[in-house]
């Protein structure tokens, strides 16, 4: 038969040497059979000759070669010797030699291919067997994947979620431990929340820095790690107390747990025998460990949302107390408020509006606010901008009016109301009934106009008594007389100009006083209060600088009262500043651009003059700086007594400046001085 060589080697032997598994392989080309093979054709050799000398060939014997042919194989070949050949191997043994081997050679040839499908059905059995396994794996896991998905889909408390999970494994898998730990936000440690067979208030204690210990190590490099023993594994961290019952023996299999492309966590399972794991648990592990990450997010943002709605239901249960917290105190105000939005509408008015303004709520909530403002104050309306106020377009925060409605005098405060990020989103107009304040207001005053002129005649005749007696028309008087005499003269006039001012001040308030405004020249007005004021200054040592610019325009005043205005503010600075100081007084035109706002807001289109009265002195706190305009309010300071005064100068001074158009304020430091000024309008 032919091997895979091509070599030949005696497959079968009959006579009288055995030759079975005879190799021929140094068969001669020439030989016999070497023909009979490559020629593919029967061949008869009478005698052997000295080219067939091998083992094979039998001395003095003719020998009949027959090669075995099936198709274009050549199988082997039939080799009959005999040293008889003309009995035993004439024409007709040949052809009988020649069938048997055409028919060896089919039969090889079945065998062969027989042997063929054989092999064939044993591979393809194999293959199947092989393919029956994965395919057993593949819905194992497929049934796991769903048996997690189901778990995790029907809870999302974390805990279960976690607990659930591990438990399917140790069923499919069947470890014996197993846990999941999950990164800690804040420290960044991996912390155990769920280890199988303990429960919720057993776990939370195993924690790892992350990649510290196997765990740390997979979390770190977001790689699975298939440990096949962990005693010989480099990243294997002994813990106190075996926490988790970790001992070191045995397999374990580890996966991150990745969402979103973060590592929130590590699932890893353990079991005794060394290499437990193989690749296909690792598959399992890998694909469920994104449907438990998954589960692990959607817990989390369940329980982040919930969080938030219990947040939200507090905040809204809060506001809703302190909506009806303020609503009960605007009921009970006894101020009338009405609350509109940014286009006017009212959104609000209490039970006092309808009160105080004699309007029945219903209709108080139909009318825009500005509509009724402007029904209530007619002319006065002008005075509450409240349309400037809601576009935002006013800076002043608070405006103030009082009107008459019948025999009932009311005072309306007007209040943009403003966000915290400065947005005017609406106004609010507060209404208080002043009708007994100004009731008791007008007797006070009347009382102390009454009172002032009572005083008045007495006093002028005290004047002039005592000037008489001082001048000594009635008869010789000495010295300390003479002095006596005039100190009661100094006082009388004093009293005479405390009851002046009393009594313009009830005039300028009664609206009764009389102005005569003509054109007044600067320097000339000034010249008349510098002779009077001339001796203070004298007195106590001041420097007196005065810049009057050239060209600068006359002012349309009442000469009288701007000279009192004058008076009393270089009068004040004066006073109220320690011996030796420094008065400066400086008219100019106006210059807009160096305004208070405040001020500038108030001061109608036109030409004024600036006066700014300036001193070194004590200086006013802040805080006082508003109130010095009162009547009878007198800063406390080491001059006050010295000074002497009632009060009076500036709450006087303001209305007249107003009189006459214009505006008045003051810059003050304590200790460094004080500057008042104001304008009047110029011609
Ligand atoms: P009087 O001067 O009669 O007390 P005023 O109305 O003129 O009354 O002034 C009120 C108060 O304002 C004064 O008592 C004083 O405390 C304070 N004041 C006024 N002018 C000045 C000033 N130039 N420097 C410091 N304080 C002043």
């Amino acid at each position: 038969l032919a091997d895979d060589q091509g070599a030949l080697a005696v497959a079968q032997s009959w006579g009288e040497r055995d030759q079975c598994g005879l190799r021929l392989t140094d068969q001669q080309h020439d030989s016999v059979i070497a023909q009979a093979v490559t020629q593919r054709a029967p061949l008869f050799s009478p005698s052997s000759q000295a080219g067939d000398a091998s083992p094979w060939r039998l001395a003095d014997c003719a020998a009949l070669v027959m090669p075995l042919l099936a198709q274009d194989l050549t199988l082997g070949l039939i080799a009959v010797q005999d040293a008889d050949p003309e009995t035993k191997l004439g024409p007709s043994q040949q052809d009988f030699v020649s069938s048997v081997a055409s028919q060896l050679a089919i039969a090889i040839e079945n065998a062969r291919l027989y042997a063929e499908v054989r092999g064939f059905n044993a591979a393809l059995e194999q293959r199947i067997a092989e393919r029956t396994h994965e395919l057993q794996i593949e819905r194992d896991m497929l049934s796991t994947l769903n048996q997690i998905a189901l778990e995790i889909n029907s809870t999302l408390d974390l805990d279960l979620l976690l607990a659930s999970s591990l438990q399917v494994f140790a069923n499919l898998i069947g470890v014996e431990r197993g846990s999941i730990m999950l990164i800690e936000e804040d420290t960044y440690h991996l912390v155990d929340r769920a280890v199988l067979g303990r429960s919720r208030d057993q776990v939370g204690y195993t924690r790892f820095p992350v990649g510290h210990g196997i765990a740390g190590w997979v979390a770190q490099h977001r790689k699975p790690a298939l440990v096949p023993d962990v005693s010989q594994d480099e990243r294997w961290v002994e813990l106190p107390e075996n926490e988790l019952g970790r001992k070191r023996v045995g397999a374990m299999a580890l996966v991150p747990l990745v969402v979103q492309g973060e590592v929130t966590g590590v699932m890893s399972l353990s079991h005794d025998q060394v290499g437990y794991f193989n690749e296909d648990h690792m598959r399992l592990l890998g694909a469920s460990a994104e449907t438990i990450a998954l589960g692990i997010n959607n817990a989390r943002l369940y329980d982040e949302i919930s969080r938030e709605s219990v947040r939200r239901g507090d905040m809204v249960q809060k506001e809703r107390s302190a909506t009806t917290q303020s609503s009960a105190i605007l009921q009970s105000l006894s101020d009338g408020v009405i609350v509109c939005n940014e286009y006017g509408g009212v959104i609000t008015a209490n039970p006092a509006a309808e009160r105080v303004l004699g309007i029945p709520l219903e209709d108080l909530l139909l009318m825009p606010l500005p509509d009724l403002l402007r029904k209530l104050l007619m002319q006065r309306a002008k005075e509450l901008p409240i349309e400037a106020a809601l576009e935002g377009r006013s800076t002043l925060q608070s405006y103030a009016t009082k009107f008459q409605r019948g025999r009932y005098t009311i005072r309306v405060t007007l209040d943009p109301v403003v966000t915290e990020r400065g947005q005017t989103i609406g106004a609010l107009a507060v209404f208080r009934d002043i009708t007994r304040e100004v009731e008791s207001e007008r007797l006070k005053d009347e009382f102390i106009g009454t009172v002032s002129h009572e005083l008045r005649t007495p006093m002028t005749s005290i004047k002039g008594f005592t000037q008489l007696l001082a001048m000594g028309s009635l008869g010789p008087i000495n010295a300390q007389q003479k002095e006596f005499l005039s100190t009661i003269q100094t006082n009388a006039e004093r009293m005479i100009s405390i009851i002046n001012d009393l009594l313009d001040i009830t005039k300028i308030e009664a609206g009764s006083v009389e102005l005569e405004i003509r054109p007044v020249h600067m320097a000339e007005a000034l010249g008349n209060v510098i002779v009077d004021v001339r001796p203070q200054i004298d007195a106590r040592q001041h420097e007196l600088h005065i810049t009057i610019p050239p060209g600068l325009p006359l002012v349309r005043v009442d000469a009288k009262r701007f000279d009192q205005i004058l008076g009393h503010l270089l009068n004040n600075a004066i006073k109220y500043t320690p011996v030796g100081g420094k008065i400066t007084f400086v008219a100019s035109e106006l210059d807009r651009a160096t305004l208070p706002p405040a001020v500038a807001e108030q001061i109608l289109p036109g030409r004024y003059v600036q006066i700014d009265v300036s001193d070194t002195g004590l200086g006013i706190a802040v805080e006082e700086q508003e109130l010095v305009f009162e009547r009878f309010y007198r800063t406390e300071n080491q001059l006050k007594i010295e000074a002497g005064g009632t009060g009076l100068g500036l709450s006087l001074v303001r209305p007249l400046v107003k009189l006459f158009g214009g505006q008045i304020w003051l810059r003050s430091f304590i200790d460094e001085g004080s500057t008042f000024s104001f304008v009047v309008p110029a011609v």
